[in-house]
């Protein structure tokens, strides 16, 4: 099956833009790419899909969400509470809601295993549409501590490689630790590390000789460092808390430029913060969101301070936690601008291309290239010029499917 995508702006996810494209889809695959007017050359009949007026640019990569959270106010008593199977029907919703802006590829950072690994399972298979998942299962944490609910409770070296494996048998595509405590789980040490460097390491070599990444959770200073010290692939969050005090600071440099050398992405998972922060009337400013406050700017300055050193950020929402809807990747695309003083242009490698790299999948999908995976979202406007467009989605298509038109979910 041959489609032809007329791009009035194509923008590739590696950095550049063109004018007039016209994108040749073969069996899901880019099999050719014209711009500045030229006519590919089209052997027999295509269906043409006219965007001349719009531009296309790669899919988003959601490098950071938990599709059985129900991003409501109550997000933990929600997990907490669900059975599998409301949780599923929450995962459906969500995943379609990450799908209707135009997020072709999420990454699930911390669910339950069966659900979100038969969901991604489903998707897969063409049961019900959905971007294409990459599922961790329970995030790897010890006993008691950040999101010990999921299941993913391991302590000590042989506790950890165990775990692992366990979870390499069931079929996760990646593993993430909690390398500090979260807010969201009462009775964690945001400020401290939850894994030695040691124990750190034996997880990264289960991973490794499978090929697969290791995305840690990390707020805490120590645990940043501990975790890059034993070479996991991403850290999320990496808000640089000082240990054992929750209100300053402290940026570590040599971590950041160790994190720039062994090639770390960066996960800033801006949203919760904004969203929380800017809440319409109503939203209760409780002590949680007064100290959010006061320690957003410094954050800020401490993850541009790391960018600044050659860390490569991406993209990730952290989606499903209280107040941040699935949909919410086009306003982590604007904060990637607005607070980490990207251009418009970065933010959408960081949502595209470096996504696929920390994944992993950028053989297969993250920017518009010959023999890649026709993922795309066609948006009123140039996002380059102004990010606020990258949210006025009229089209996504997956594997040259189109599955949402003019902002609606469709099935084909
Ligand atoms: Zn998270």
């Amino acid at each position: 099956m041959l489609k032809a995508i007329k791009a009035g702006t194509l923008i590739d996810g590696n950095g550049a833009k063109f004018d007039a494209a016209t994108i040749v889809v073969e069996n899901g695959l880019i099999r050719e790419i014209a711009t500045d007017g030229k006519s590919p050359p089209i052997n027999g009949n295509a269906e043409w899909l006219d965007y001349s007026d719009l531009t296309v640019l790669p899919g988003l990569i959601d490098g950071h969400v938990h599709i059985v959270f129900s991003a409501g106010e109550s997000a933990l008593n929600d997990i907490l509470t669900d059975s599998n199977e409301r949780a599923m029907l929450r995962a459906v919703h969500n995943v379609q809601a990450a799908l209707s802006v135009g997020v072709t590829t999420v990454r699930d950072v911390g669910g339950i295993t069966d659900v979100t690994l038969a969901l991604r399972d489903a998707i897969r298979d063409g049961i019900v549409p959905g971007p294409r998942i990459l599922a961790a299962g329970p995030a790897i944490t010890i006993t008691g501590g950040h999101c010990y609910f999921l299941g993913g409770e391991a302590d000590g070296i042989e506790a950890v490689r165990h775990k692992a494996r366990d979870l390499a048998k069931r079929g996760v595509d990646l593993f993430k630790v909690m390398a500090t405590g979260g807010g969201m789980t009462p009775g964690t040490n945001t400020t401290r590390a939850q894994f030695t460097v040691e124990e750190l390491e034996a997880l990264v070599g289960e991973a490794h000789r499978r090929h697969l990444k290791v995305a840690a959770h990390a707020h805490g200073v120590a645990g940043i460092r501990n975790a890059v010290t034993a070479g996991v692939n991403t850290i999320e969050h990496c808000t640089w808390v000082r240990e054992d005090d929750l209100d300053s600071i402290d940026f570590d440099e040599n971590v950041a430029k160790m994190m720039a050398a062994k090639g770390v992405f960066m996960s800033p998972t801006l949203c919760p913060s904004w969203l929380n922060l800017n809440r319409p009337a109503g939203g209760e400013m409780t002590p949680n969101r007064v100290r959010m406050r006061r320690l957003a700017p410094l954050i800020k300055e401490a993850k541009v301070k790391a960018l600044a050193l050659g860390v490569e950020p991406m993209g990730g929402t952290d989606a499903g936690v209280s107040n941040v809807p699935l949909d919410s990747m086009p306003i982590e695309i604007r904060c990637l601008v607005e607070e980490l003083e990207l251009t418009p242009m970065q933010a959408i490698v960081a949502s595209t291309r470096n996504g696929s790299r920390a994944l992993g999948i950028d053989g297969e999908v993250g920017t518009v290239d010959v023999g890649k995976r026709a993922d795309l979202l066609v948006v009123e406007g140039d996002p380059s010029a102004d990010i606020l467009n990258v949210g006025k989605t009229r089209w996504v298509l997956r594997d040259g499917n189109v599955l949402v038109e003019n902002g609606r979910l469709v099935r084909t």
